[in-house]
């Protein structure tokens, strides 16, 4: 099956943000990563691949429990997160994802209504989004970490795109870069595409459950 195949028919497609609209992945790896080195923990920054899509507090406990054996509290997440986000923005403006604009063309060619599921919170990309995919994500039609209580690969975040969209699972497509991503679109009962935009092998989408696979 190819891409216009998978959209072909229906009427939304919830949309991820990082690494699906921008290459920033690579600059929040390495964030994460400065971010944990001064916690005292050598995590590799290619390993945040695999956590995207988690909240940062889910992202920081898992390590800290694993490395340290420690359970910190929501006040300890939040303070180790908002620096985090601060080495993010110090990463600078990431790019683009070539190609996004081209499927989110398709995609409106074929009258899909579109949807941004990320669980991001990440205001600086946010912002931007009107400027690069002008009349793409109306406020309205965007779903962020600030709207959900759980983030993927829970479905609440999928769910709560259909919503806004106001379709039912069979009438909607996922584009997700991240195996969280997909797992999370697959629990809401989405077709859910995965868009191979980083280095974490195919393997790993197939597991996840993905519907198709799409290389960079
Ligand atoms: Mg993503």
């Amino acid at each position: 099956m190819t891409f216009s195949e998978a959209i072909r028919g229906r009427k939304a497609a919830l949309i991820d943000m990082d690494g699906v609209l921008y290459d920033s992945m690579p600059l929040h790896c390495r964030a994460w990563r400065r971010t944990m080195l001064e916690e005292g923990l050598d995590i590799p920054a290619e390993e945040f691949f695999q956590y995207e899509g988690m909240t940062g507090a889910a992202t920081i406990n898992l390590l800290m429990e694993r490395e340290r054996g420690l359970t910190l509290s929501p006040e300890e997440c939040a303070a180790i997160y908002a620096r985090k986000a601060t080495y993010f923005r110090e990463e600078g403006q990431p790019v683009p994802m070539p190609g996004a604009a081209e499927m989110l063309r398709q995609m409106r060619d074929e009258g899909l209504t579109t949807v941004l599921v990320t669980g991001s919170a990440q205001n600086s990309l946010l912002s931007r989004l009107e400027e690069d995919y002008p009349g793409v994500f109306p406020q309205e039609r965007r779903v962020t970490a600030l709207d959900v209580t759980h983030g993927k690969p829970h479905p609440e975040p999928y769910l709560k795109g259909l919503e806004k969209a106001g379709v039912s699972a069979a009438e909607a497509v996922v584009l997700e870069n991240a195996p969280l991503g997909v797992r999370a679109g697959k629990a809401a009962g989405i077709f859910t595409i995965a868009w191979m935009t980083g280095p974490i092998p195919s393997s790993a989408f197939i597991s996840a459950g993905a519907d198709l696979l799409l290389p960079r």
